[in-house]
């Protein structure tokens, strides 16, 4: 184990219109799967990125 294996995963968003996955390498994972930065749940909702770290504490 000399790479890391968060780089092995591909992105698993359904692409519709080509009929495939996305496959984009480096995919992370969110709550409906893996997920390039292109198509994480936020950025499909046309939302800026969700921190990780709860640190919206102030509103
Ligand atoms: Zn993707």
């Amino acid at each position: 184990m000399s790479h890391s294996p968060a780089l092995n995963f591909r992105c698993r968003h359904w692409d519709g219109q080509a009929r495939r996955y996305c496959g984009a390498p480096r995919a992370r994972r969110y709550l409906p799967g893996y997920r390039c930065p292109l198509h994480t749940p936020s950025a499909l909702a046309g939302r800026p990125e969700a921190p990780e770290s709860p640190s919206r504490m102030r509103t």
